[in-house]
């Protein structure tokens, strides 16, 4: 995959586009939700109330985490590398979408991700699910084929993997998962680099 070529391109946010901060273990205990599980998938799984009141919970701690987002290293440099490139870019996050974009505004991209090609946890189904990707390919008519997705977590690489893109791992010192990521970087600047 030669990532110079590629148009479109959809990113992860959390830990991908902004320095990881969000403490997944202690959000468990609050929650009472136990160690391994899919944070998400077991809320959808609980009653509507307290499903309700744990998701409430939820977006207020991540809306304090979004206003002080700060951007992973080379992330803006990335980003906009690609935008006066003219390619397609969005967003693929099991955020919310409003503080998805609340967290572009506070590092500087908002104006890169128009509301519409930020996709969170209410517009499709959370990765590792292909249904956001699938849906933003849709929306820009082209085939998943053409995309990259690209990530910090193996849920990104699931993703894409499923629905047929590119994959690229990012903010991880080494391919954590062998055979997932078509292509690794240990960061956005040598991201950048590797679109020659
Ligand atoms: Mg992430």
């Amino acid at each position: 995959m030669n990532l110079g070529q590629v148009r479109h391109w959809v990113f992860d946010m959390d830990g991908t586009l902004t320095v990881a901060a969000h403490d997944f273990a202690a959000i468990r205990v609050k929650l009472g939700i136990p160690p391994k599980d899919d944070i998400l998938a077991h809320l959808a799984a609980l009653p509507a109330d307290e499903a309700a009141a744990k998701h409430a919970w939820l977006l207020e701690h991540e809306r304090h985490l979004a206003f002080a987002s700060r951007a992973a290293q080379g992330a803006v440099e990335l980003v906009r590398e690609l935008a006066s490139r003219g390619c397609q870019l969005g967003i693929l996050t099991r955020n919310a979408r409003e503080l998805a974009h609340i967290t572009l505004e506070a590092i500087g991209l908002a104006d890169c991700f128009p509301v519409a090609h930020i996709l969170g946890r209410d517009e499709a189904q959370p990765k590792p699910s292909p249904d956001g990707l699938l849906k933003i390919a849709d929306a820009w008519g082209v085939a998943p084929q053409a995309m990259v997705m690209v990530g910090d977590h193996r849920f990104d690489l699931d993703c894409g993997r499923a629905a047929g893109a590119g994959t690229v791992l990012v903010n991880q010192p080494h391919d954590a998962w062998p055979g997932l990521a078509d292509r690794h970087a240990p960061d956005c600047h040598a991201l950048k680099r590797m679109l020659g």
